[in-house]
């Protein structure tokens, strides 16, 4: 049984102009110590289906799925006290910007605590010694002197990890990490995605990675699922992935890389995710799309193969060398 199983998740938003389909028949299964990257420009809706998920929408959202299962419970039918419990402690989300995501008013004993005395009961004091121990373990330095810090006081690098710390401290099953370093310095992006993996391979826990950097993702995941105007595109492996993509928005979104630009400038996708009022008809993809027939202009396409294209670009000969991976 997989960890987390969502069937043809849909997630639309009541609004002055009609309904908004922001999340358009999602699926993903995902087993204990996967690492699953889920990738596209902004405005595709990625953050929507994990905070779906999460039951952290707002109530001017509508969401269906045919399953939605997590440890093999039903996260359709579950009362708010029941999810609850599972929330924060079982399935934990990281956000992109650790300033405003830490209370400004508590400081970091306070905040981590809080989540422990919350899910496992008893005093926030009795938990100083476990909540010095989560510093440390995300790598700050002299623990004990920041217990009693609040955000201000902290750099954004040091903010990410007390809100890591915040998150794995329950011992999460899954961890779903939001643009976690979007926010933050180069040097400093790079230690907070080092960590994340070493506390999902220390914990065994499942990590989905939010992201629009397909650097990250060559770097951290196992799997990778795209999305475009809240369609998933494709959905494979990452060495498949990189080596041939097979639907022109992934090929797109990989050749705006600078390790593909073939000459001095770096390729750019022309156009801008379609928003509610300017879906084009057909293949959502289509007015960017270098490939697009008049086929895609009427009829959206199905998947086939993993793969929402009517043209899906052709199949390599499979390899099993991973020195193809450019990145
Ligand atoms: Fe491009 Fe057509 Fe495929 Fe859409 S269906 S991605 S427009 S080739």
């Amino acid at each position: 049984m997989a960890l987390l199983e969502i069937t043809n998740l849909t997630v639309e938003f009541a609004t002055a102009h009609g309904s908004l389909r922001a999340v358009d028949q999602v699926s993903l299964s995902l087993d204990a110590g996967d690492i699953v990257a889920i990738v596209g420009e902004s405005g595709s809706g990625k953050s929507v289906a994990m905070l779906a998920l999460m039951g952290l929408l707002p109530w001017t959202a509508t969401i269906t799925a045919d399953r939605m299962s997590f440890d093999g419970k039903d996260l359709l039918t579950m009362n708010p006290k029941q999810r609850r419990a599972i929330i924060g402690k079982d399935i934990s989300m990281i956000f992109q910007e650790p300033m405003t995501s830490l209370n400004p008013c508590f400081n970091v004993e306070y905040q981590i605590s809080e989540v422990l005395a919350q899910h496992f009961g008893g005093k926030r004091r009795s938990y100083k010694p476990r909540v010095i121990e989560l510093l440390k373990k995300v790598g700050i330095p002299a623990p004990e002197t920041r217990l009693k810090a609040y955000p201000h006081q902290l750099s954004g690098g040091m903010s990410q990890r007390v809100m890591i710390a915040m998150m794995i401290a329950c011992e999460p099953k899954l961890l779903i990490a939001d643009e976690p370093t979007t926010a933050l310095d180069v040097t400093i992006q790079a230690q907070i995605l080092e960590l994340l993996v070493e506390l999902q391979k220390a914990n065994g826990m499942a990590l989905v990675l939010i992201t629009h950097d397909m650097a990250v993702v060559a770097e951290t995941a196992d799997r990778v699922v795209v999305q475009y105007a809240g369609q998933q595109v494709e959905q494979r492996s990452v060495i498949e992935l990189f080596n041939n993509p097979r639907h022109p928005y992934t090929e797109a979104l990989l050749s705006a890389l600078p390790e593909y630009a073939k000459e001095k400038t770096l390729n750019a996708i022309p156009g801008v995710v379609p928003g509610q009022l300017d879906r084009p008809v057909g293949c959502l993809f289509n007015p960017r799309c270098e490939y697009a027939q008049d086929l895609c202009r009427q009829q959206p396409p199905q998947k086939s193969e993993g793969v929402l294209c009517h043209y899906p670009l052709p199949l390599k000969v499979a390899s099993n060398s991973h020195s193809e991976v450019t990145l």
